[in-house]
């Protein structure tokens, strides 16, 4: 079973298309499963794409404040801490 924080971690290779193809999978089926991780992979995605020049726009400010937001929620509530 594949955890947010594990789909976190794997995200840069799921991306690369260098993890493991069983790995692969559960991550795939997690982003199927959960919208934040979708959302996060989704706009990653798009965000490299821009780096590698495959696309002329850059990635809007307000996008980028989004992830973060993101990220930082889901590391909260997983690691059981509350500020
Ligand atoms: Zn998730």
């Amino acid at each position: 079973m594949v955890t947010c924080k594990d789909f976190l971690r794997e995200l840069n290779d799921f991306l690369d298309e260098t993890a493991d193809p069983a790995l692969r999978a559960e991550l795939e089926r997690h982003i199927t499963e959960c919208p934040n991780c979708w959302v996060i992979c989704d706009t990653t995605r798009k965000t490299i794409k821009v780096y590698k020049g495959m696309e002329p726009d850059p990635l809007p400010e307000q996008v980028h404040e989004k992830i973060m937001g993101a990220l930082r929620k889901k590391r909260c509530c997983e690691d059981g801490e509350h500020e």
